[in-house]
């Protein structure tokens, strides 16, 4: 087993941030990714293919990354503080032999961010060794946690993952897929698991589908990704989801075993995947996201038609929506928003006047194409507001006439429990504003979400005879699980 090197970058303590937008950066109030994760079984290039993965799934954690290779006796494994391209080079990757791995990118929702917390998490046990990969928040670990403690556990992290590993280091069962069974009964919430043996490599699927996770082929391999366009990195192509409430074991004796640990319950992935999360490219439950947010944008337009004289949408993950919405209206589609893809990470900024460089810094308003232009400005979402104020007034001082905001998703007025980082419900501007309340705090014109049913009509009706239904819990309250005072905000990666 190979030590981890601390590297200067990996002492720092405090947050950065991203190189996009759309991301929790101080700047942009945006919705946080939660993580991801990526798994190889049966290939020579484990750890290189990890890398490529790990590089299509980037906009699901910028904060950390990791991999663990295991060669059949030993495990050999890196995780550092930055970006895949920072914590990986040629010099320990080459180390790093073996034809399975278990990867892993994470971002953190509390103020620091450390290495300890960067996965896979690896353990010893009685049974040898154990890396865990996650993504997803368990809400009931706190519960296990102190429960686990009163009994004597230390924990050396404050990941739910490490929860699960005291749970299967505890099993009576020595037989390592008994013990995640059973580890897995014990816990509640939202979550795809990657764990890894010597010789094993099991997923597991929370029996709600809440995240996404998916199951691919390279040549006679096996793939595990978060979302399909890890496998498009790689060569690889789709098999099949990882089913709610399956395990599935590959080891060299069997090859794979599809197996369960749980009955698969109402199915309630999340709906934010298809608006916000995914990436354009990749498909969830056979549904391409890209496809699904020109729908919603199309759908918007039915709902809420406003004579204007171009479209545009927040880049990048509102720009499908906007060109859904430019072909129903037929209002022409402009690039009136321009992201600077080469700023690099931006430290928060400690007054508000640099905070509004850092905005421009990232995004600009087109003059030549908004000036004397009314404007329909699409965007994915609005969490506390102060996003799309940013934005309308950046069109504004460009010389739009009128700025007409769009939002492809309903109010989001709930904190969401399954591992992705929302504010309060007191900070969230839907549930404390009416919509027209909400239109003068952003200086909008006029403003309009997108209804459920037509969110739900766009990505593709929920079909009960094959169990296929999403978690819309951040807009309507309905959450797919018990959520009780203890359950946690956030990411259980963290
Ligand atoms: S509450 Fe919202 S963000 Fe969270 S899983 Fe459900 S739909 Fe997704």
């Amino acid at each position: 087993m190979s030590d981890e090197v601390m590297q200067p970058q990996q002492l720092w303590t405090g947050r950065f941030y991203n190189d996009g937008i759309n991301s929790h950066d101080g700047l942009f109030d945006k919705l946080r990714e939660e993580c991801g994760v990526f798994g190889v079984y049966g290939h020579s290039e484990a750890a290189n293919l990890s890398y490529y993965g790990l590089h299509a799934l980037q906009h699901r954690g910028q904060e950390s990354a990791g991999i663990c290779v295991a060669n059949g006796t030993d495990f050999h494994y890196h995780r550092g503080m930055g970006l895949v391209k920072e914590v990986f080079n040629n010099d320990n990757l080459s180390t790093m032999i073996g034809s399975s791995a278990i990867a892993h990118v994470r971002y953190s929702t509390a103020g620091e961010s450390k290495l300890a917390n960067a996965q896979p998490l690896v353990f010893k046990y009685r049974g040898g060794d154990l890396a865990i990969a996650t993504n997803g928040n368990l809400h009931n670990a706190g519960d296990i946690k102190a429960e686990l403690e009163s009994q004597g556990s230390i924990f050396q992290t404050t990941s739910d993952t490490e929860v699960i590993a005291h749970l299967i280091a505890r099993s009576k069962h020595d037989d390592i897929v008994l013990a995640v069974k059973e580890a897995l009964l014990r816990v509640e919430g939202a979550y795809a698991f990657l764990f890894q043996t010597k010789d094993k490599v099991i997923a597991a699927r929370d029996p709600h589908g809440l995240r996404p996770f998916v199951m691919g082929r390279l040549g006679t391999a096996y793939l595990f990704a978060s979302e399909t366009c890890a496998f498009d990195a790689v060569g690889g192509t789709y098999y099949r989801d990882v089913e709610p409430g399956e395990l599935l074991v590959l080891d060299g004796k069997n090859g794979l075993i599809e197996d369960r640990f749980s009955p698969i319950k109402q199915r309630a992935i999340c709906a934010m995947e298809y608006i916000y999360f995914a990436r354009p490219d990749s498909d969830i439950d056979a549904i391409n996201i890209h496809s699904a947010r020109k729908r919603m944008g199309r759908q918007l337009a039915l709902e809420s038609f406003v004579d204007a004289d171009i479209v545009t949408g927040v880049p990048d993950s509102s720009i499908s929506a906007a060109i859904g919405y430019a072909e129903q209206t037929g209002i022409p589609y402009e690039l009136g928003l321009i992201k600077n893809r080469y700023t690099g990470r931006t430290f928060i900024q400690p007054s508000q006047e640099l905070r509004e460089q850092g905005v421009k810094m990232k995004l600009s308003a087109v003059r030549s194409i908004v000036a004397g232009k009314r404007v329909v400005m699409i965007d994915d979402s609005i969490v506390r507001g102060t996003t799309s104020l940013r934005i309308v007034n950046l069109l504004r001082e460009a010389g739009a006439t009128e700025v007409h905001v769009r939002i492809s998703s309903p109010p989001f007025k709930n904190p969401c429990f399954y591992g992705i980082d929302t504010p309060d419900r007191k900070e969230l501007i839907a549930a404390q504003k009416s919509i027209e309340e909400i239109r003068q705090a952003i200086n909008a014109d006029s403003l309009h979400f997108l209804s459920k049913d037509g969110l739900l009509a766009s990505i593709g009706r929920p079909n009960v005879e094959l169990n296929r239904g999403h978690c819309t819990a951040c807009f309507d309250n309905s959450y797919p699980t018990r959520i009780t005072e203890e359950s946690s905000i956030g990411c259980g990666c963290d």
